[in-house]
């Protein structure tokens, strides 16, 4: 059975297994991919911005490089340059031999001459173009000392929605531009400005800024309408079903097996059941018949041996009539045909009975019989015959499974608007895993005197449905080689019920 449950599970599991590999592969590559797209993105961002700055130098310089072409001095080319900075600009003119503090970016093929701030600039780097006179010589540069900060924060947004808007290239891959947060920040990590806020937690890449704006870097994450995001969710989502799947797999083999495990017990226990029986009914028809030839054939020598078959034959007769019973009515109540007279009944008196008839027969055996009949107790609803149908299972019982102590006690007690009828043995008792095991139909416990002692297994699950049908229940205290003791807690009549004759009760139905 294992193997079969193994055969359903072990694929189901390797399949699930399989499932999240390739989803988290999935999901390992979108962010990947993800990535590699924030990162081209945060280099075109850079470069965008080199682009932007060598677009202000040139729009800035014409002045100066028209003067610097008629030769004109320091001080000229000064002026000319500040006809050209930006408010927080300082111009600045650096002549050819100052310029070996000085270096060069070029920006799509054109120089620019940066240098980083120095202290009588307060923390501001120069940016500047070379500018040549009329042959073409290099007599300097031209630019202004201007604070990073300022320059990046002011053209942040020019940089990302124009420049790069215009720049076809830059869509594609599962991201687009709408869907990323663009951060600058400066070289102590201080966010200098920022195009849309980034999704929490996100990964973020960063290219680093050139030239003036070194030390600076450009940051691009997704924003949290970013695809990658959603994508993501799926993945996750994705994940959660193949768990739920392989979770329900297990769960439907694990019941499965159970069910098929069941059933194979059932069907094993019927024909256990069938041997049973068919050893039960010949067992005292064999022994009826010996003393009846016995009887007939005159092999009696005393009339006290004569007595001794007739009790034989008696107890026997009431062996195999107890045992046809409960057959028929285990088949009536199974089939909800088993019909209930319900009058008041005194438990006391059906106790009494029963002893009576079975006494002889338990005393035959060396048992002893002791009742304990409290006077006054109140009658309960039920049907008498029903009743003493469930004594007689729970007496048979205590005698098939006592071994040296003989001794059993009947007695009623009440408590909570029921009487209790209990039959106590000192037998080979019950361990408490099997206290519910034993109602179940064809049921017999495989340790104990079971080889020993005949039975179908219907007794005490008949005994359990008459009680219910009685609107009681069934209670059990037993524990190996202390005995056992049953008590049927059956409820009683309610006063103003008392002197009613109630109609006939069918069970099931
Ligand atoms: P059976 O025909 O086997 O007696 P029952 O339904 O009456 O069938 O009982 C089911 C099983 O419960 C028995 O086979 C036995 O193992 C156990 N059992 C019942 N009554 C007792 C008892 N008084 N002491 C010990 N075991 C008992």
């Amino acid at each position: 059975m294992g193997i079969i449950g193994l055969g359903v599970a072990l694929p189901a599991l390797v399949l699930a297994a399989i499932g999240v590999v390739l989803t988290l592969r999935i999901g390992t590559a979108l962010d990947a991919q993800s990535d590699r797209y924030n990162l081209y993105m945060a280099k075109q961002v850079a470069k965008a911005f080199e682009e932007e700055l060598q677009g202000h130098l040139r729009d800035g310089v014409t002045a100066a490089e028209i003067v610097a072409r008629g030769g004109a001095d320091r001080r000229v080319m000064l002026q000319a340059l500040e006809s050209g900075a930006l408010p927080g600009e300082t111009a600045a003119y650096v002549p050819l031999n100052e310029l070996s503090d000085y270096f060069l970016l070029l920006v799509e093929g054109q120089p620019v001459i940066y240098r980083a701030g120095i202290e009588d600039q307060g923390g501001r780097r120069f940016a500047g173009v070379i500018l040549r006179d009329t042959q073409g010589q290099v007599v300097g540069a031209g630019g202004w000392w201007t604070d990073p900060h300022a320059f990046l924060r002011e053209h942040v947004r020019s940089v990302v929605e124009e420049r790069l808007a215009n720049d076809e290239r830059l869509y594609g891959g599962i991201e687009s531009r709408r869907h990323i947060s663009v951060m600058l920040v400066a070289p102590d990590g201080a966010e200098v400005a920022r195009v849309r806020a980034p999704a929490a937690h996100e990964h973020a890449s960063e290219a680093p800024l050139q030239g003036p704006f070194e030390g600076y870097a450009v940051r691009v994450a997704p924003t949290i309408t970013a695809p990658i995001l959603l994508t993501r969710r799926f993945v996750w989502i994705e994940l959660g079903f193949i768990g739920i799947m392989a979770v329900l797999i297990l769960l439907a083999t694990f019941f499965g097996l159970r069910y098929t495990v069941r059933q194979i017990e059932i069907a094993r226990l019927k024909s256990s059941f069938l041997s049973n029986v068919s050893h039960e009914l010949k067992t005292p028809i064999a022994l009826i018949r010996l003393a009846v030839e016995t009887l007939e054939m005159g092999r009696v020598s005393s009339p006290e041996e004569s007595d001794k078959f007739l009790r034989r034959i008696s107890r026997e007769t009431m062996r195999l009539n107890q045992l046809v019973e409960n057959i028929l009515d285990f088949a009536r109540l199974e089939a909800g045909q088993r019909a209930f007279r319900f009058a008041q009944v005194d438990l006391a008196e059906v106790v009494r009975e029963t002893a009576d008839s079975y006494r002889l027969r338990i005393e035959d055996q060396g048992f002893t019989l002791k009742l304990d009949l409290p006077e006054g107790l109140p009658p309960v609803r039920g049907d008498g015959s029903a009743l003493a149908q469930c004594l007689l299972n729970l007496l048979d019982n205590a005698v098939k499974y006592s071994r040296e102590e003989k001794e059993i006690r009947v007695g009623l007690t009440q408590r909570d608007g029921m009487v209790g009828l209990s039959v106590a043995d000192r037998g080979i008792g019950i361990a408490t895993r099997d206290h519910r095991r034993i109602f179940e139909k064809f049921v017999r416990l495989e340790d104990g005197l079971v080889h020993d002692v005949k039975g179908a297994g219907l007794g005490l699950s008949l005994v359990q449905q008459i009680v219910r049908a009685h609107g009681g229940r069934i209670e059990v205290h037993s524990a190996p080689h202390e005995g056992s003791t049953f008590t049927l807690w059956i409820p009683r009549v309610a006063a103003a019920d008392a002197g009613a004759v109630e109609p006939e009760a069918r069970t099931g139905s």
